[in-house]
């Protein structure tokens, strides 16, 4: 869910893309999207495109043909990280885990010693696909010893759980603005520290994307610069500084709190209908519940009838999760107690209709018990 306030400022009347007016609101973002990514990064923006140009300018900018990149595969995201990497002439190197998995730090470390100079290691923090939450301060540590920029893809975590790029050290990192900053589907936060800013500048060859190549676009951005490069995408940018606004206003540990607990609530509540979380306990993101379904309930049918009866649009299994699992995202605005009792609610009457459960508010009153409420 969007805000009011944010579609409000998408329908905020245009001004060009080097007004001076604009230029302020640029600043504006820069600000807020530091504040999310808890860095001083001078080099914090927002790309032109979805979470997945975040992706692509992250490799495009930092590999060159014939560089080595480590990348943590373990669900679709990290899957197709790795593509780009091959597409940009590196060669990648894939740790791989189980789906539902994180990728454990000790394999990294072993792919580090094992694979000569490592221009970069590549971690999903928030797998969208399995709902697996991977450590990253561990990761981090061990690219600062073997001298490998670290990156990030923050795409379903910014927003919803720390990321802490400074103080993790993060050198490039990347976000959305669909998932947990609540804001229509359109551009990808993005910073890099000064480690990943000088090895762009060391580049031998230049950026494979024109569109993509942050040196150029460092010059749009930059205070005292603002030379064109590309239009940018004005009504998008007004709508992301609402959006952080919003998430400023809140406070981030509220935020997080927010998330932690509606997750604990329909984890709970889903558990009492034997839907059991896939990634294991202190590894399930707070954002997205990942559940196994069983093999007598009709997985697809039950999601039609949610959408088409409820209103409620969940998110089946991907590639070898198909027909598994439920995604059920409960992120920024979406994130609350009301929608959370809502599902639940809802699937207890299907499942109710359809014989798979026969005490009615069991999912129901586990939640109320994390909520500290009283039920029925
Ligand atoms: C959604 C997502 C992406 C891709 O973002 P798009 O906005 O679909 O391009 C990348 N990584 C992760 C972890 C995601 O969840």
């Amino acid at each position: 869910m969007v805000h009011p306030r944010v579609l409000r400022a998408l329908s905020t009347p245009l001004v060009g893309h080097l007004d001076p007016a604009f230029l302020g609101i640029m600043n504006d973002i820069q600000t807020l999207l530091r504040g999310v990514f808890q860095t001083k990064n001078r080099f914090t923006i927002a790309v032109s495109g979805t979470g997945s140009a975040g992706m692509e300018a992250s490799m495009v900018n930092i590999v060159e043909p014939g560089d080595t990149v480590i990348v943590g595969v373990n669900g679709v995201f990290g899957t197709r990280w790795a593509t780009i990497v091959e597409r940009c002439g590196g060669k990648a190197i894939r740790v791989e885990a189980p789906w539902g998995q994180i990728i454990e730090p000790a394999a990294i470390e072993q792919a580090l010693r094992q694979s000569g100079p490592v221009k970069a290691v590549a971690i999903v923090h928030a797998e969208t696909s399995t709902g697996a939450w991977q450590p990253l301060e561990p990761i981090a540590r061990l690219c600062r010893e073997h001298d490998s920029l670290f990156l990030v893809d923050a795409v379903t975590s910014l927003g919803g759980a720390p990321v802490e790029v400074d103080r993790w050290g993060i050198d490039v990192c990347y976000s959305g603005t669909q998932k947990c900053l609540s804001c229509p589907p359109g551009l990808s936060p993005f910073t890099l520290s000064e480690r990943a800013l000088a090895a762009i500048k060391a580049r031998r060859t230049p950026c494979q994307s024109w569109y993509l190549d942050l040196s150029l676009i460092a010059d749009y951005w930059a205070e005292g610069k603002r030379a064109y490069h590309h239009t940018a995408p004005i009504s998008m940018l007004y709508a992301l500084r609402e959006a952080l606004r919003l998430v400023d206003e809140e406070g981030l540990p509220a935020r997080f709190a927010r998330h932690q607990l509606n997750s604990d609530a329909v984890t709970a509540g889903l558990i009492e209908l034997g839907l059991q979380p896939l990634p294991p306990t202190g590894y399930r993101l707070p954002m997205l519940t990942c559940v196994t379904v069983p093999s007598s309930m009709p997985e697809a049918e039950i999601r039609r009838d949610l959408l088409s009866m409820y209103g409620i649009e969940i998110g089946g299994g991907l590639g070898p999760l198909t027909g598994k699992v439920w995604r059920i995202g409960f992120m920024g605005e979406s994130s609350t107690e009301a929608h959370v009792l809502t599902l639940l609610n809802a699937l207890e009457e299907i499942c109710i209709r359809g014989g798979w459960l026969s005490t009615p508010g069991i999912a129901l009153r586990a939640a109320a018990r994390v909520y500290n409420r009283k039920a029925f």
